[in-house]
């Protein structure tokens, strides 16, 4: 495409795009060995936009062997980190290359705005495997303080095969994240995207291989969760499992990894995050817009929205009034269109959940702002309004349930501690942000708030040198910075004694 390409281009390429829609496996596309395939449905426009293969725990096994295979051969796990570095150099380049097809997938997929695919989901990936190509040769091991008779080596060592379980609202970018370190360290993978959402890790695979990387390092096994995702979690021959989905899933990972070989576990689950506006805050025009995009952004399919609003009773009506406003800009549009903002909730069953949580608000006695309508039904899509409910009491369903949905909570307090209390007041604990202009008052209640991340006078401010994920039962380990090596990595003491 030449000059900026405009909804008409992108549907006209839509119906040229081809995706991949069988197993990547060794290093080529293969159907499920059951011949099963199932549909992908876009929630554009509810057309099956590909058939893909619905592996079971033998293509699972398959991958595993390829994984384990490639693992022993060594041309990858034993590689020099320069060499390592440079391939997965290669693979976040060929990324970028790809971007225009890459984001008409994710969108057409799970239904996000192309202008956010374009702006967000494929630049972020590529720039995650990047910088963990670039920090890989950088990363020295450790010679313990022992004395003189002795050289005690520590080293860190790949885990092995690692099966990585993602969800679908950010497909890419969630896959990226496991893979950036996972690769770089020097595992094999084994990937099983989302249902909902499979078709963009089958490409990143296939351009990975591309970008130079061995047959059988990186598989993707595309299926349903309990069927795929619980034969990998319970795989005998993998190392770890690295899982970023809900809380209830995130927990019968733990048992089958339990169950099985006691394989390490990282999760990266829900929330329920409280985004917190103090009497003192100094822009409230500026905090009602992110508290806006901190719960509207992608259709409100995060797992750090900031879905509870706990906001000084003085500032109330205010923030709610802005935030309205913003609404209105954000009302859902076609995907396709690089002016939408919001765009499509990711399928049916998504959709009617969110609805029934905008119902949940009402019968339990909350006041509905604005929004709480599903949109554009003409389309044949799934699309929801912005919506915000006043005068939520926190043992509301729609106060303590993580909705994935654009709809917010409002619970007013009166003061720090009750504020500190309501935020708390929740299984979640994975971000939280403080709006105040006292230095004293951000400091306390970042201490204060049990949650992995705390953003004071912004919300989901991000880079991938910081670590992400949650506290209580929003996971365990987190993503990105140098701290997820910790996941895919073990510990090894090599004791010497000297002469
Ligand atoms: P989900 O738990 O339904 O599914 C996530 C993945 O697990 C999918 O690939 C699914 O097929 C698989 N799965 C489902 N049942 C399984 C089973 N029994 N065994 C093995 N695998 C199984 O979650 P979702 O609806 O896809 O995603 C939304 C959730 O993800 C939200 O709770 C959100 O907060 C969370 N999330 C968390 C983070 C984070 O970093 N903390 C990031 C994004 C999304």
């Amino acid at each position: 495409m030449n000059s900026t390409p405009q909804a008409v281009d992108w549907q006209a390429s839509a119906k040229l795009l081809q995706p991949r829609q069988q197993l990547f496996i060794d290093g080529g596309f293969v159907p499920a060995l059951a011949g099963a395939t199932f549909d992908c449905i876009s929630p554009v426009d509810g057309k099956v936009i590909a058939k893909v293969a619905a592996g079971d725990a033998r293509d699972i096994d398959a991958a595993v062997i390829s994984g384990r295979a490639a693992f022993n051969r060594g041309d990858w796990s034993r590689a020099k980190p320069a060499h390592r570095k440079q391939v997965l150099l290669r693979f976040a380049e060929l990324l970028r290359a790809h971007c225009d097809e890459l984001a008409l997938t994710e969108t057409l997929d799970m239904g996000k705005p192309i202008a956010d695919s374009l702006a967000v989901d494929v630049p972020s990936s590529a720039n995650c495997i990047q910088w963990y190509a670039e920090a890989v040769d950088k990363i020295y091991d450790e010679v313990a303080p022992t004395g003189n008779n002795a050289l005690a080596l520590i080293t860190r060592e790949p885990l092995g095969v690692v099966g990585a379980i993602v969800p679908w609202n950010f497909p890419m970018i969630m896959a990226a994240w496991k893979l950036g370190p996972i690769l770089a360290a020097g595992n094999s993978i084994v990937l099983k995207p989302s249902e909902k959402s499979p078709l963009s890790a089958l490409r990143m695979a296939e351009l990975a291989l591309e970008a130079g990387l061995p047959p059988g390092v990186f598989n993707v096994v595309t299926g349903f969760g309990h069927t795929a995702g619980k034969a990998l979690a319970s795989h005998m021959d993998v190392d770890g499992i690295a899982f970023t989905g809900s809380t209830p899933t995130g927990k019968l990972i733990m048992g089958y990894a339990a169950q099985s070989n006691l394989k390490r576990v990282s999760l990266e689950c829900g929330g329920k995050s409280p985004n917190i506006v103090m009497a003192d805050c100094r822009d409230v025009e500026r905090a009602a817009r992110a508290a806006a995009y901190a719960i509207f952004f992608n259709q409100g399919e995060m797992c750090s929205a900031g879905s509870r609003l706990v906001v000084h009773e003085s500032l109330k009506d205010q923030m709610l009034e802005q935030i309205a406003k913003v609404g209105r800009e954000l009302a859902p549009g076609d995907p396709l269109d690089p002016a939408t903002r919001l765009g499509a909730i990711v399928d049916m069953q998504q959709m009617r959940r969110v609805l029934g949580y905008i119902d949940a608000g009402k019968q339990d006695g909350a006041r509905l702002a604005f929004g709480g309508a599903q949109a554009r039904e003409a389309s044949g899509g799934c699309y929801i309004e912005p919506t915000a409910f006043d005068g939520v009491r926190p043992d509301m369903r729609i106060a303590r349930e993580e909705i994935f949905g654009p709809v917010l909570a409002t619970i007013t307090f009166r003061d720090e501690a009750e504020a500190i209390a309501i935020a708390n007041d929740t299984a979640y604990g994975l971000a939280a942000a403080v709006w105040t202009q006292d230095l004293d008052t951000a400091h306390r209640m970042a201490r204060a708030i049990r949650a992995g991340m705390v953003y004071v006078n912004c919300y989901d401010a991000d880079d991938i040198t910081v670590p992400f994920g949650g506290f209580k039962q929003s996971g365990m380990g987190r993503d990105k910075s140098l701290h997820a090596f910790d996941k895919f990595t073990e510990l090894k003491t090599t004791w010497i004694e000297l002469q």
